[in-house]
């Protein structure tokens, strides 16, 4: 077993869980950063990492270290860190990605965290950034990896052995959801990751 622990991103979404899969199944320890808002999605989100440590084997629920949860709205609250923290979401948005980005970097550097690694895939925001060479966005992400760069999210499918295959579906990554159901359960326009979601054949082979 390696003893490097792995420091990831973890949403309770696809991509992030298909890495924090590939990590267990090289037997490797994983220490996941959770990001925590007012978001309408935060709850589901939060039922599916529970609902995911819940399905993982004794083994692999022991490489994962406890969470370390960055809260935007506890952070927010102090207003000796109102400045930096508009600072660093404002550079995120000239470098076009989301600001929860500039809070991440900012307690990276305020509390001298590791590099971190983000399941960042093909088509993904960040992705298309970095290949239109987006000015400013590589020093702004020098303190992260993307271990899932050339990858689709149709290949983190195909890689995962089924019971992992059954631990991928109880990922969340509605953006939109009312009444506990996803955009596409409820038939109505498609927020965008759930358009991404039609990149996996998930509803097959159950
Ligand atoms: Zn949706």
């Amino acid at each position: 077993m390696s003893k490097r622990c792995r420091h990831i991103l973890w949403s309770g979404g696809f991509d992030s869980t298909a890495l924090m899969l590939r990590h267990l199944r090289k037997g490797r320890k994983v220490l996941p950063y959770v990001f925590t808002n007012d978001a309408g999605k935060q709850p589901y989100e939060r039922l599916a990492r529970e609902n995911i440590l819940a399905a993982l084997t004794e083994k692999e629920r022991k490489l994962i270290l406890p969470q370390y949860t960055m809260d935007y709205p506890t952070i927010r609250a102090i207003p000796a860190y109102k400045h930096f923290v508009q600072s660093y979401m404002d550079h995120a948005n000239a470098v076009k990605i989301g600001p929860q980005f500039g809070l991440i970097r900012f307690l990276q550097d305020a509390c001298d965290l590791p590099r971190l690694q983000m399941g960042i895939v093909v088509g993904d925001g960040l992705w298309h950034c970095q290949q239109n060479d987006q000015p400013g966005l590589a020093s702004f992400c020098c303190r992260w990896t993307f271990p899932l760069w050339q990858k689709t999210k149709f290949d983190l499918w195909q890689e995962a052995p089924k019971r992992h295959k059954k631990i991928l579906r109880l990922t969340w990554s509605c953006e939109d959801p009312q009444k506990d159901k996803t955009c596409r359960e409820r038939k109505v326009k498609l927020c965008r990751p759930c358009m991404r979601s039609l990149e996996i054949p998930m509803e097959q082979n159950k």
